[in-house]
């Protein structure tokens, strides 16, 4: 009854928690016991036990894999007290018992049709299977395993699709550990697996440092209490980025996913010294120039160099994909604000962009104070000086998007820069941006200390600025129509602009924000006598305007999800800061999983799918669509399918696991 009881207690205990949060498996499914008689494989060299695999579980390449050791019981085997032979060994010491080992073998995964992982003993001669269970493998084995059944006759494509875990296609796209290295590496500590893939490289704690580190030929890791757009050359100089504070939608999290770049966030544990030069973790001190290592993945550190592996991606993955393409009725798009973020995403399969966030293109070095002098500028006339050295970089990165797309569709997010990511805080900063501008430190500080919201997140953001400011919607407005317009006439791409207006919370605002974009659209399409089509559209972001989706769709062609925003303001929670809390919420059973990760589909899900029944009612025709986190999250992709989405959009790296998501969603549903 003891042994029993374990194994119920290991149901609940921290390791199984997590497991269940990484594998979307839900604490209620419970678990159950098997009681076998024992048999014996220490009875001589008549007996033995041993651990196969009917495919290379690495590698995927068919044939029998695995190990045995003879006179002995199966915790000698997992003990590592003895090492064990390889099973063809076996052949050798007991010819008919192999034999029969490998016709049972192939039967089982002929019944499985999947690769299978086995446990056997053999007793004087007779053989026993313990278990039997599909196997864990690798990606590549994933995809290679699904394809080679195709190609043997004993699955179809649909079945093949069903075998793949969606989450693990990010293995093929990103750098990964070295297995053995890994091994012998240990963990310093853990935090939110903000963006996948494996980094090891040098520690840096400021933008400047990292980035001359990567010029003198080092791999970096960036190291800081948050990110902010001034970081943004520092992290695309990293190989990984650390961050103390933040969660799986703060600015840190989408950046890097954007990016593809590792990342992990909101690792409180983490004590940065005041002099940036060194930090503390489980006890260690790591001083800047050293080296430690982060998994992406799976939110772990290590404070020391691992030996990573480039990805590989085979044969199969076309193939496998284009299946997925063929069965799946929802379409994927990307979240992408650059030329090279957008050609990086059609190659993973993209089918146009479903986000544009246009503050994100102002990130860069040149393009910040810029952003930051329109931002504090006091006058209308300040902020169409600075709004007019803004558009040409903005009309030039549509031009290059909108060229990579070739017709393919985009929606552009008109400005919704939280201020405090954009905001000089340092007064260094705030010096050197008033001298770019011309005026006092005192002058602009006491501008900046006007701006300081106490919830920027709920502050003057969205189309609130577009109603205080109406001439930087105008202005983007204008760069969205003139550059769809030069390029459909240089390259004869049939491109059909759509303009999202962000945080509308009541009609008004829209209609409001909507006015201004169609009186400058209108005017530039008669300037250039074109008769391009363009479509206006806004995010449900808000849960009021979830509340109010058919009233809204009246003046709406398109809803596109915010989830990010949504699934903050639904719970109350602060998508930077609730990460700092939400371990005790899984410790306690009180959270299954991260609500900015994966979607809240009975809270946040419902007002998702009311918007959807309320906005058709009203608007049929609306299109609707996802663009925040969840648009890549498996689960939340399936929910998006059942609700009847036109398309999910997520960053380019998750393009391929959003085409495997929706085809298994269209296969489960269709069922
Ligand atoms: C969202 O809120 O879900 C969204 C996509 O917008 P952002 O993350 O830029 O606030
Ligand atoms: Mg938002």
């Amino acid at each position: 009854m003891a042994a029993v009881q374990a194994v119920f207690g290991s149901w609940d205990n921290e390791r199984a928690v997590i497991y269940r949060r990484m594998n979307d498996i839900p604490g209620s499914w419970g678990t159950a016991v098997n009681v076998q008689s024992m048999v014996f494989g220490n009875m001589g060299d008549t007996s033995g036990t041993g651990v196969a695999f009917t495919r290379d579980p690495s590698t995927g390449e068919p044939g029998i894999y695995g190990e045995y050791l003879l006179n002995a019981q199966g915790e000698d085997v997992v003990a590592g007290i003895r090492t064990p032979e390889p099973i063809t060994r076996l052949e050798k010491d007991m010819p008919e018992v192999y034999k029969q080992f490998i016709t049972i073998a192939n039967n089982l995964e002929d019944h499985y049709k999947d690769m299978q992982d086995m446990e056997f003993t053999i007793e004087d001669k007779k053989l026993y299977f313990l278990q039997t269970r599909n196997g864990k493998r690798t990606a590549q084995a994933a995809l290679k395993i699904a394809v080679d059944l195709v190609n043997e006759g004993r699955i179809n494509h649909e079945q093949a699709l069903m075998m793949v875990d969606p989450k693990q296609l990010d293995q093929l796209l990103h750098p990964m550990f070295d297995v053995d290295s890994l091994a012998a590496a240990k963990v310093y500590g853990e935090a939110l697996p903000a963006s996948p893939g494996a980094a090891t490289g040098k520690v840096y704690f400021t933008a400047d440092t990292a980035v001359e580190a990567k010029k003198r030929g080092e791999a970096v890791i960036l190291v800081r209490l948050e990110t902010s757009p001034e970081d943004i050359e520092g992290m695309d100089a990293a190989q990984g980025i650390l961050t103390v504070r933040g969660g799986m939608t703060s600015h840190a999290a989408v950046v890097a996913r954007g990016m593809g770049t590792c990342c992990i966030s909101g690792c409180a544990e983490v004590k940065i010294a005041a002099d940036e030069k060194s930090f503390t973790l489980g006890g260690k001190t790591t001083v800047e120039g050293d080296y430690i290592s982060l998994d992406g993945s799976t939110g772990k550190i290590y404070l020391e160099q691992i030996k990573t592996v480039d990805p590989e991606i085979g044969g199969e993955f076309e193939e496998f994909m284009g299946w997925a393409d063929e069965v799946r009725t929802m379409k994927v798009r990307t979240n992408a604000d650059s030329p090279k973020d957008t050609i990086n995403a059609i190659k993973f399969g993209a089918e146009g962009i479903g986000l544009c966030r246009t503050e994100h293109m102002f990130f860069e070095e040149a393009r910040i104070s810029k952003m930051r002098q329109m931002i504090v500028a006091n006058t209308v006339e300040e902020r169409v000086a600075a709004l007019n050295e803004l558009i040409p970089y903005q009309k030039g990165d549509f031009r290059g998007m909108y060229e990579a797309l070739e017709g393919k569709p985009m929606t552009v997010r008109l400005l919704d820069p939280p201020l405090h990511e954009f905001l000089p805080h340092a007064d260094a900063d705030i010096k050197e941006l008033a001298v770019e501008m011309g005026i006092t430190y005192e002058e602009l500080k006491a501008t900046v200390e006007n701006l300081h919201e106490f919830n920027p997140m709920l502050g003057h953001r969205g189309c609130r600025l577009a109603v205080t400011y109406p001439e930087i919607a105008a202005m983007q407005a204008r760069a969205i129509m003139e550059s769809a317009i030069e390029i459909r006439n240089e390259k004869g791409f049939d491109i059909v602009p759509e303009i999202m207006i962000p945080l509308v919370s009541e009609i008004k605002e829209l209609v409001y924000v909507k006015k201004v974009v169609v009186d400058t659209c209108e005017a530039v399409l008669k300037a250039a006598g074109s008769d391009m089509k363009y479509m206006v559209g806004t995010m449900i972001e808000i849960p009021r305007a979830a509340l109010m989706a058919d009233v809204i769709a009246t003046e709406a062609e398109f809803f596109s999800f915010g989830t990010n925003d949504l699934t903050q303001m639904t719970f109350g929670f602060s998508r930077d800061d609730a990460g700092a809390f939400l371990d005790d919420y899984y410790k306690k059973s009180i959270l299954e999983s991260d609500p900015f990760a994966r979607l809240d589909q009975s809270g946040v899900g419902q007002l998702v799918e009311m918007a959807c029944v309320k906005g058709r009612q009203t608007n049929p025709k609306i299109k609707l669509g996802i663009c925040g986190e969840h648009g890549g999250d498996p689960s939340s992709i399936e929910f998006c399918h059942r609700i009847g989405l036109d398309y999910v959009s997520c960053s380019p790296f998750r393009v391929p696991i959003a085409r495997l998501a929706a085809a298994q969603a269209a296969i489960t549903n269709r069922k």
